[in-house]
């Protein structure tokens, strides 16, 4: 009985003794596998919040790219609302940038930037009033022509050189501006025309004659002073040489005495310049037109602003003449004189 008890407890220990190291092991299998969940679990979730933040950020990307198509099809609509007469279909469409450009299109209807050229030209100089006028335009740094009177002008020569080296185009006007003898005859026409070109090829070292003039008193006055058929011979001479006659479009009123106050000439030059794809402005660089540069600090600012270029007149596409003419030698209308294209 004794050896059966001590037997049966040897079998016992063995027994309890595994069963114990056997709920040890399963239970550190259990907590593996509960470590391997908890950190799929852990690798789920983390999964699930960078899918979320994926899913977030694409969701930022579509209503980045929901916004870029509402703002396309409100700048489509509001441009198919300029272009079509169709009513809007959806009123949510943003009116507020519309009212900032109609003022400005209204009052320069012909100005969009690099279409329209303005050429100011200043006639009768140089005299002491060159200088002031080329610091204006300076300041500016736009270009004009000068059409120079060489008689007078003579002791002024190194303005009309300072003209040249700073681009301004210098041009014909006359040697003597004396319409009796200008306009006597085609010969003493172009003898005065030959001393005021060569004059200028002198002062402003320049070996090129120009062949671009201003008549006197403009072509049109020219009527008061030469016969029809001088001056139709003129004109006839001149395209043979090649030589390019501007009048004007736009006239400053500055020749008149007394001479005009500064918004005089402002108010005579803007109006009809903005409504020119080409203004050709007449100006005097005279020693006493005393507002002229004044007018000018307002009228250059306000037609670059408005997109005009300013130019020379070598580089004009349609010359500004008051007369048609003929290259045949015959005037185009009858009495011997030709229609004025602007009315000077
Ligand atoms: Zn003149």
């Amino acid at each position: 009985m004794k050896r059966f008890s001590f037997i049966q407890f040897i079998c016992s220990c063995l027994i309890v003794s595994m069963i114990l190291s056997g709920c040890t092991t399963m239970h550190r299998t259990e907590l593996a596998s509960q470590d391997s969940d908890h950190s799929q679990i852990v690798s789920e979730s983390s999964k699930i919040s960078s899918e979320q933040t994926q899913q977030e950020s694409s969701k930022e990307e579509t209503s980045k790219e929901s916004s870029k198509e509402s703002s396309k099809e409100s700048s489509q609509s509001s441009s198919s609302k300029t272009t079509s007469s169709k009513p809007a279909s959806k009123p949510q469409v943003s009116k507020p940038s519309e009212p900032e450009t109609p003022s400005k299109e209204v009052s320069y209807p012909k100005s969009p930037k690099g279409l329209n050229t303005v050429y100011l030209t200043f006639d009768d100089g140089p005299t002491t009033m060159t200088p002031q006028v080329l610091d204006v335009l300076k300041e500016f740094g736009v270009k004009a022509t000068f059409y120079v009177v060489s008689g007078s002008g003579s002791k002024y020569a190194s303005y009309t050189k300072r003209a040249f080296d700073e681009g301004h185009e210098i041009a014909i006007h006359s040697a003597c501006h004396d319409y009796k003898k200008i306009y006597s005859s085609k010969e003493a026409f172009f003898e005065d025309f030959t001393k005021t070109q060569n004059w200028i090829m002198e002062v402003t070292q320049n070996t090129t004659p120009t062949l671009q003039f201003r008549f006197p008193g403009g072509s049109s006055i020219s009527k008061k002073w030469a016969a029809p058929s001088v001056m139709n011979d003129i004109l006839y001479e001149a395209s043979q040489m090649g030589a390019v006659h501007n009048d004007w479009n736009v006239s400053a009123g500055d020749a008149t005495y007394p001479r005009p106050s500064k918004n005089q000439i402002v108010q005579n030059v803007l109006p009809m310049a903005m409504k020119l794809n080409e203004p050709v402005i007449l100006m005097h660089d005279s020693k006493d037109n005393k507002n002229l540069c004044a007018a000018l600090r307002e009228i250059i600012p306000t037609m670059l602003e408005a997109g005009y270029t300013f130019d020379t007149i070598s580089n004009i596409k349609n010359p500004a003449q008051h007369r048609i003419y003929s290259t045949s030698g015959k005037p185009v209308s009858g009495g011997g004189y030709v229609k004025r294209q602007f009315g000077a």
